[in-house]
């Protein structure tokens, strides 16, 4: 693997693009908010200003990505995507079948939307999504709908877990016995993203959480690339993750073979107002230049594999967004 270097979003301007076969994963922020506030969001600010938030320029971006890379990844995230399903619906429609769909939410039931809604929303839309991701952390941060929801949904579904500063470790058996017992459930744990540097990205030493799930769990495996990896583990026959990534969607990378320096994206985003972001910290992408991006295989690969687990497919969806 090529040296690691944090981006610097001004100079990543100049650079061409590089990205994975079938194209950066698209993570479109649907513009309408949630009802938590988890101490982990950094998105909570953005929804506070909706003035110039359109579903119709975020249909047109989502054409556009489509027309440049018609088999990348588009995650839906928030704000909050089920809170307003018809909007979510429109989004959807705009997706072609050749894309992978996957959808972070809380799974929110409120005063004009019932669980039914949200189960008949899945039925309808089983041949589009390919995985909704619920947030259900261990401490109580989102709003949380019935259990029993997660046993009607007509789509997979895995748990999102982040595991925030000084998390309980004493509840994590209990969280877990929580949701092995749910059909279909898998649980991915998340370091806190703004945490991870390319430092302590693999760190196996001093990664607390890696050594509390070691406890409790029986490590499987470990794969990953550049820009995030995930540490695999079984618990009573339930696939668990622990999952860390850059706060970061773009690598400088100088290319050894050609001697060309590219800044090589992961992860593109559709913004509330349609406007397309090259990273999370605001950079615009040139979608004029995505147009031109040069492609390399995708460096997401198993690192290490043990145990009688070796069926487990890589999770080639590595939604981003904090949820
Ligand atoms: S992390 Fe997600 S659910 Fe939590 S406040 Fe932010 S947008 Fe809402």
């Amino acid at each position: 693997m090529n040296e690691i270097k944090p981006q610097v979003s001004e100079t990543l301007l100049k650079y061409p693009y590089k990205t994975r076969q079938n194209g950066a994963t698209v993570t479109v922020f649907v513009p309408y908010n949630c009802r938590n506030h988890c101490p982990f969001c950094i998105n909570k600010e953005e929804y506070a200003h909706p003035e110039g938030f359109s579903v119709d320029k975020i249909c047109d971006s989502i054409r556009c990505m489509d027309a440049i890379t018609p088999y990348c990844d588009f995650v839906f995230t928030g704000g909050e995507p089920f809170a307003n399903l018809k909007s979510l619906q429109q989004m959807l429609d705009m997706i072609p079948a050749t894309h992978k769909i996957y959808i972070n939410t809380t799974l929110p039931v409120f005063e004009f939307q019932t669980a039914d809604d949200i189960v008949a929303f899945t039925q309808k839309n089983r041949n589009k999504i390919t995985c909704i991701n619920v947030s259900r952390h261990m401490q109580h941060y989102v709003v949380e709908s019935n259990d029993q929801l997660l046993t009607r949904l007509a789509v997979p579904f895995r748990i999102n877990c982040v595991l925030y500063k000084k998390y309980p470790v004493r509840d994590m058996v209990p969280y877990l016995e929580r949701f092995y017992r749910i059909p279909g459930a898998s649980i991915q744990f998340r370091f806190d993203y703004t945490e991870t540097t390319p430092q302590n990205l693999y760190d196996t030493w001093d990664d607390k959480i890696l050594h509390d799930l070691k406890r409790i769990a029986a490590y499987t495996g470990l794969d990953g690339c550049r820009m995030r990896c995930g540490f695999h583990f079984d618990y009573k026959g339930m696939e668990l993750t622990y999952h860390k990534t850059l706060p970061y969607s773009t690598i400088v990378e100088t290319d050894k073979t050609n001697g060309v320096t590219y800044g090589i994206l992961y992860d593109i985003l559709i913004k509330q107002t349609g406007a397309i972001h090259s990273d999370w910290d605001g950079t615009v992408m040139d979608v004029e230049k995505y147009k031109h991006v040069v492609y390399e295989p995708y460096d997401l690969k198993w690192i290490e594999r043990c145990g009688q687990h070796q069926s487990h497919p890589i999770m080639t969806n590595q939604a981003c967004a904090v949820m």
